[in-house]
């Protein structure tokens, strides 16, 4: 708490270079590449850092294999080759996974066909990825057992890469390694709208958990609000080529469905997509593509009902999935990019999921449309070119603002821990070795927490049951990453929330524990805040 209280008095007191509004994906790499690159950067969100769209994804980093139908093999290449270079600027955290497709008898194309595709699919991508295979319906029963096969002509399976850890967790260490470089951030900040004079941008703001109103200067505003990017332009007079439409997905979370690390990819009855994926020791199971007219959504009836239909259709499992099996949901809705007025009228599940920068010279104004997790180190330095178009200074434009630390860095990493015997320490209900998870996390922040286990053997214990998280990470968390209420933690600094049943969070006797390193003297409050809000 302490971290936020001071950023939310520097955000008065000084004028910005940039302000970027809204602290999803877009606006994380935007302020990750401004402020390493030199600029003085602010970034506010009105939620948490990936509080909206940006926690809701299928955490798949993806060339876009779908858009192969449509022809747009510009776009899949690109899109391929951003997730080249975030498979290979993560490689701990944006991992290479097989999807395995299932063809059902009479579908739209042939599995041999489908299988050439894949293979073209590859070598747009540079051959980066395993090579595709293709299957019959019978070795595809040997490989998944669970796969339901009857009706089926066979599949294949070919790689693209997901995000081991969540979505949130990537974005906001964008964030964390933006306020390394410099940035302001602070969570729960409103913007209310901007004004622009002849010295630049005034915008009005609330901090959400003290009511505080505040105005932050700056000479350039970036608009990455997602959803809301074209309602924030209203309020800043702002008028754009572009604007958003939305489709809405859902995902359900439910006990780990097979031990095999792969995706499983089906056609629902209706033609579209959707998947199975891990998700450490649970499966997500969706998505849904569904035109809304507003972003804020929930998950109905009637999607969990598809899902499970769906599902239950396509696996063999010893019991159906009902509702009783599902341990969490995820809702969002996708920021779509449409030119002009558009309308309702688009072919939107036609519409492919790149992003557009408007930018006003004259204003100094920037708006981030669309956009994928996939795509974010492009935006991340596209954003910064724009800018340095704009006219700020950026003395460092060659800084590495994105990936892991160096290979050596990681080798001192992984000996220490190996000379301590960390992974011996590994709970049994973990995923993987304490090692792998902790580089993953926190990169070269990994070794303040080998110092606490060094210093006091009980900072390697698990607080709450099945929850990967040790008692040293969330004390590291209360200092480093702005951690303001209960679900900031639970659902995206970690994805605790997700994987574990609530009533079973509620029961654990760590979690109480954890409330005091996080919140302190308002460790009761915040804890009450959580339980009682949902
Ligand atoms: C179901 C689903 C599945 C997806 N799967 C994938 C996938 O597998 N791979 C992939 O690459 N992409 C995927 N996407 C797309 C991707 O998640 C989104 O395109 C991306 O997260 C959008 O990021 P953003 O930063 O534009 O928006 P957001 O994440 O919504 O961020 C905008 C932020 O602005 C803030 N904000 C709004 N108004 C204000 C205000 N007035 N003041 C301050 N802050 C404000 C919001 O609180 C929010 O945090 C998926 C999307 C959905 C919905």
């Amino acid at each position: 708490m302490q971290l936020r209280r001071s950023n939310i008095q520097k955000l008065s007191q000084t004028e910005y270079d940039v302000l970027i509004v809204g602290g999803g994906i877009n606006g994380a790499v935007a302020a990750a590449s401004l402020a390493a690159k030199g600029a003085k950067v602010a970034l506010i969100d009105k939620r948490d850092f990936a509080g909206f769209t940006s926690q809701q994804s299928s955490n798949l980093a993806w060339g876009g294999i779908k858009y192969m139908e449509t022809y747009e093999f510009g776009l899949v290449r690109k899109l391929c080759m951003s997730r080249n270079k975030l498979m290979r600027s993560y490689p701990s955290t944006v991992k290479e996974i097989r999807f395995l497709t299932t063809i059902k008898k009479g579908f739209r194309y042939p599995p041999l066909f489908l299988y050439l595709g894949t293979l073209l699919y590859w070598f747009m991508g540079n051959g980066f990825t395993r090579l595709p295979r293709f299957l019959s319906a019978k070795r595809i029963a040997e490989d998944e057992s669970i796969i339901n096969t009857d009706g089926s002509s066979g599949g294949f399976e070919y790689s693209d890469a997901y995000l081991y850890d969540n979505d949130a967790r990537f974005v906001f260490n964008f964030i964390r390694s933006a306020m390394n470089y410099g940035c302001v951030a602070a969570n729960y900040v409103t913007s209310l709208g901007s004004k622009r004079d002849a010295s630049g941008w005034s915008t009005q703001v609330t901090d959400d958990i003290t009511g505080d109103a505040f105005n932050i200067r700056s000479k350039v505003l970036i608009n990455a609000c997602g959803p809301f990017v074209d309602k924030q332009n209203e309020l800043a007079g702002q008028k754009t080529d572009h604007h958003h439409i939305f489709s809405k997905g859902i995902h359900l979370i439910v006990d780990r469905l097979t031990p095999n690390q792969r995706v499983l990819t089906f056609f629902a009855n209706d033609g579209r997509l959707f998947f199975v994926i891990p998700m450490g020791p649970k499966t997500c199971i969706g998505t849904t593509d569904t035109q809304v007219d507003d972003p804020v959504t929930e998950v109905t009836a009637e999607d969990r009902a598809f899902v499970l239909d769906n599902i239950n259709a396509r696996l063999l499992l010893e019991k159906p999935l009902t509702e009783n099996d599902i341990v969490a949901e995820r809702c969002g809705a996708r920021p779509l990019v449409v030119e002009g007025e558009g309308s309702g009228e688009t072919d939107w599940l036609q519409l492919s999921r790149k992003h557009a920068v408007d930018v006003n010279q004259q204003d100094q104004h920037v708006s981030i449309y669309g956009g994928k997790l996939t795509d974010c180190l492009n935006v991340g330095d596209e954003i910064s070119d724009l800018i340095k178009g704009l006219g700020i200074n950026l003395p460092y434009p060659k800084a590495r603002w994105y990936g892991e630390p160096a290979r050596q860095v990681k080798q001192e990493f992984m000996h220490q821990a190996r000379l301590m015997n960390l992974d011996a320490m590994t709970d049994s209900s973990s995923s993987e070795v304490l090692s792998q998870r902790l580089w993953r996390r926190y990169g070269a922040h990994a070794f303040d927490l080998l110092e606490s286990i060094r210093a006091n053997a009980k900072e390697a214990e698990l607080l709450i049951e099945n929850a990967e998280y040790l008692r040293c990470e969330i004390e590291q968390a209360a200092r480093r990453e702005m951690v303001t209420t209960l679900e900031d933690f639970l659902r995206r600094r970690s994805k605790i929330s997700l994987v574990v049943k609530r009533e079973d969070i509620k029961a654990s006797p760590g979690l109480k524990e954890a409330c005091e390193i996080l919140f302190g003297d308002e460790a009761e409050a915040k804890w009450n805040e959580y339980f009682d809000s949902q």
